[in-house]
């Protein structure tokens, strides 16, 4: 995937997860900084390490997401808030993972618990089509959340009734 696509995706995700917890601080902030964190992994293209390597599994979800949690926690001294920022940042690389497996090039998602290789070999990942719409999919399932959790979208729906 691109890194719009990786964006689009993660919009889609967690515009969806959040959906039962409404409309709070909390909420919003892990769909904006998930989506930050799921451009992270591809940070191995910039280092010039090898490309789907150590930056693409659970083991550097796990640290991102530990990593966001302690800083958040010291910074606001807040356990939810720490919470929030684990989810964002365990999901965001998590997110990232799923976008990448649906391409080409194999890579090890499970390390440390495996080593087991996988690529769904679906797209490539500069498709053009699929990464476009991940990316208009991901706009329509942000503002789709914002209109059910403020109850705006009940009120159009009563205004057209
Ligand atoms: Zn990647």
């Amino acid at each position: 995937m691109g890194p719009h696509g990786h964006a689009g995706l993660t919009l889609i995700l967690f515009s969806f997860l959040m959906m039962p917890f409404g409309y709070s601080f909390e909420a919003i902030l892990i769909i904006i900084l998930a989506t930050g964190i799921s451009l992270l992994p591809d940070i191995d293209l910039l280092c010039g390490w090898s490309h789907r390597g150590k930056t693409h599994n659970l083991a550097f979800a796990a640290i991102i997401g530990l990593s966001v949690a302690i800083i958040f926690f010291y910074s606001m001294n807040d356990l939810i808030i720490a919470l929030t920022g684990f989810m964002a940042g365990f999901g965001g690389v998590i997110s990232h993972l799923l976008g990448d497996i649906i391409t080409y090039k194999s890579f090890t998602p499970f390390t440390p618990f495996s080593k087991r290789k996988i690529a769904l070999k679906y797209c490539k990942s500069d498709d053009k089509k699929v990464n476009g719409w991940l990316v208009i999919g991901g706009v329509l399932a942000f503002v789709f959340y914002l209109l059910i959790v403020t109850g705006h979208l009940e009120e159009i729906i009563q205004k057209c009734m």
